[in-house]
Order: structure tokens, then C-alpha cells, then sequence
């Protein structure tokens, strides 16, 4: 069975925790201080804070920016649900928006076309590693004096190219980035989240809400040789990772280049296997953008019957997962004003699936999956088509 994901983890990062357990110091210590540095100087970004997932990562941008109560921010549908719920636990409003023409991430049009005088933010998401196009949302954004949040959940080690330079997501180019360290990344820590950011304030700020708003932090009162009493001066989270996942994270870091370069070499193989595959269209990457690959979703033709295809795979070896949710259709968004046409969004939850990427599959597995895949889709076509096709 090959499934459609796994962590690359070794015995080196079960080292790295041992070593942390036995340390002395297993919350938030050396080692997360260690793993943003190392973080920060990957991504090019002047700071990087380390939170315990991408959904606290996400609740703190929010509230960094002054997203409160009314507010409206503007994202996709089509993504994970924790988007939606980080800007509800703000008090504040998604305002979905739907997905562009032949990919998975913001359309810029809709974004611009959706902005009243509530919006506060725009969200978007580099959708399963895919670069968004930063310069067009940035425009957007500075034009109406808006915040740009990146969910880049998925994106470590994804690039842009801007002004002639490849750039990594993150440095960030909005104002905060966001990414996660679920073993369904790319690169994981069992769970975890890191904002990034170029306004050291705004870094301050996480800083102290991710540890209850302390204002002497343990790590500062541990070293300290005089007392020192802390104080809480504002309302404040427990958000923190623990630096045996840090330690986990840092020599993950380090196997980032490798991770990237066989996915990349993976997706390739994919991608011109799919010529021949009629009804099965490839992701397209546009040629200022270089995805990580976190996964990778094949279009379906209008009368292939997504479950019927999947299940056709899964019958042969071959684990899938349908295209990307969409959280206007979830019962937990449905008192939220849908405003905006999402039938692209819709469209590709039921008429795509994500086939499986991950850096220790061989060619041959590869090859395992375009089989399946070449085998699945005349099998998932609608009957009548089917049919159709039989008699002539
Ligand atoms: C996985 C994911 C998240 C949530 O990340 P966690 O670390 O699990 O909280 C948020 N947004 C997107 C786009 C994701 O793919």
C-alpha cells in the first residue's frame, strides 16, 4: 500500500529528543530559541516565533493585526478549516472568497471585489505549497491600507520569484506568515507552528501572549541571579511548543533541501507521466512560482466520479484523498454571510484528488501510482458516458 503521505523522520531527530528529555528542560527553552534562529535565517525573515500548531500561529496574527470583534477578513473557502476558525476566535468574520481559474489559491479579482469598508485583512493561503501571487495581493492590500496574512501552513521551502530573485515564503512578503509542523507537512515536529515577520513588535507581541502574557518569561528567570518577579499585564495563551519538538524541528531544518529536491523530483514525474492521461489534468506550477509539493491534486474531468476513481486506486495499492474542503459547506461555517460565488471552490473539492507525495517513494512507486491512475480513470467515468464510449 502506498500511502498518501509520511513523515521523514530518522534516527537522528529521535536522537535530537532524547536528548532534549534528558536535558533538564523539555518546555520552551534552548532548544525552540535554537530552532526560530535557524528558522528565521532559512526563510529570510528578521523574526520567527515557535507556537505549539498553525492554528494558535494563526489566532495570534489575527490579534497582532487588531482583528477583533465585526471585523471582516477576506480568505479562500477552499482550504483547511483552522483559517476560519482562527479568525472566529477573534470574534471577527471570514468573508470567503473562491479559488482562481486553473489553480487552487485566491483569485485576485474576487479578493479586490470583495473589500467593504469592514474588511481589515486579507488571508490567503500558498494552498498545499503552491505559491500565492504575493505582488498582485500586496497591490490589492496596500491599495486599501489592509494587513496581508499567509497561511503557509504548507509552503516551507516554497519560492517566489520576485525582482529577478528566487525568494522563500515566509521572509514573510505579507506581514505575518504562518506555518505548520503537522506530520502532513513537509516537515514536522509531531505538531507545532511558527510565525514569521518583519515588524519586531508585532514578534514582541506573540512573544508574550503565546506564554499567558508573562512578563518575565521562565527561561529569563531561570538564568536570572537576582529575583525577579514576573506580572501579567494583559490577557494572554498558552501557545508554546516544547523544546523536544523544537529539537525535532531543527534537524528536520536540516533535511528540508533534500525533502524539497525529491518532491520536486516526484512531482516532475507525475506531471509528465499525466500527459498521456486523458481526464486527469495536472496541477499547473506558473514559472515565478516553486512549490514544495506538500501535495499533489490532479483536476478530474467533469464525468469521472471522484469517489468511484479513488476507490478504483485504493483497490490497486494506491491511497488518495479527495481535492482540498471547503469550509462554506461545513455545518460549524453555515451562519456565516456567503456573499460570493465559490463554485470554482466546490468544483475542485469534487472533481480533484491529492495523490501520494512523500520523499521515500522510489520511481517504481511512482510508477505504481500513474498505473493505478491510468487504470482508474476510463473505470470512474460516468456510466452513461461509459456506455457511450463502449458502443462507438
Ligand atoms: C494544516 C493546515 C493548517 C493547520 O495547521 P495545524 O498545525 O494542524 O494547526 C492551517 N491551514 C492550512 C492551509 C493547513 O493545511
Amino acid at each position: 500500500m502506498i500511502p498518501i503521505a509520511k513523515p521523514f523522520l530518522g534516527e537522528e531527530e529521535a536522537q535530537a529528543a532524547h536528548d532534549a528529555v534528558l536535558s533538564g528542560w523539555v518546555s520552551q527553552g534552548p532548544q525552540v530559541a535554537a530552532f526560530e534562529a535557524e528558522f528565521a535565517e532559512d526563510v529570510g525573515a528578521p523574526h520567527a516565533c515557535a507556537v505549539s500548531n498553525c492554528t494558535t500561529a494563526l489566532h495570534l496574527a489575527c490579534l497582532g493585526l487588531g482583528i477583533g470583534p465585526g471585523d471582516e477578513v477576506i480568505t479562500v473557502s477552499h482550504s483547511f478549516i483552522a483559517g476560519a476558525n482562527a479568525i472566529r476566535q477573534c470574534g471577527a468574520i471570514p468573508i470567503f472568497v473562491d479559488i482562481e481559474p486553473g489553480g487552487f489559491n485566491i483569485d485576485l479579482d474576487a479578493t479586490a471585489a470583495a473589500i467593504t469598508s469592514k474588511t481589515r485583512a486579507i488571508l490567503c493561503v500558498h494552498q498545499i505549497g503552491m505559491p500565492c501571487d504575493l505582488p498582485g495581493l500586496l497591490a490589492i492590500a496596500q491599495a486599501h491600507n489592509l494587513p496581508l496574512i499567509e497561511d503557509a501552513a504548507c509552503a516551507i521551502g516554497s519560492e517566489i520569484l520576485i525582482d529577478d530573485t528566487w525568494q522563500a515564503i515566509g521572509r514573510p512578503h505579507g506581514d505575518v506568515a504562518c506555518f505548520s509542523f503537522h506530520p502532513r507537512k513537509v516537515i514536522t515536529t509531531g505538531e507545532g507552528g511558527m510565525l514569521t515577520t518583519r515588524d519586531a513588535a508585532l514578534d514582541a507581541r506573540f512573544r508574550l501572549w503565546r506564554q499567558h502574557s508573562m512578563s518575565v518569561s521562565d527561561t529569563a528567570r531561570h538564568a536570572a541571579r537576582e529575583i525577579v518577579f514576573e506580572d501579567y499585564p494583559e490577557l494572554g495563551y498558552n501557545y508554546r511548543m516544547t523544546d523536544i519538538q523544537a529539537a525535532v524541528g531543527r534537524v528536520q531544518l536540516k533535511r528540508l533541501p533534500e525533502i524539497v529536491r525529491r518532491r520536486r523530483e516526484i512531482a516532475a514525474q507525475l506531471t509528465e507521466s499525466l500527459a498521456d492521461i486523458h481526464g486527469a489534468k495536472p496541477p499547473v506550477e506558473p514559472p515565478w512560482a516553486r512549490s514544495n509539493w506538500q501535495s499533489y491534486c490532479v483536476t478530474l474531468d467533469p464525468d469521472i466520479d471522484q469517489k468511484r476513481l479513488m476507490q478504483a486506486m485504493l483497490d490497486r495499492g494506491v491511497a488518495t484523498r479527495r481535492g482540498i474542503m471547503c469550509m462554506h459547506l461545513e455545518e460549524s461555517q453555515a451562519d456565516l454571510p456567503m456573499r460570493h460565488d465559490l463554485r470554482r471552490s466546490t468544483y475542485a473539492r469534487d472533481h480533484s484528488v491529492l495523490l501520494p507525495v512523500h520523499p521515500l517513494m522510489t520511481d517504481a512507486m511512482v510508477q505504481t501510482v500513474v498505473d493505478a491512475l491510468r487504470e482508474a480513470v476510463p473505470e470512474a467515468r460516468s456510466t452513461v458516458k461509459f456506455l457511450q464510449a463502449m458502443e462507438a
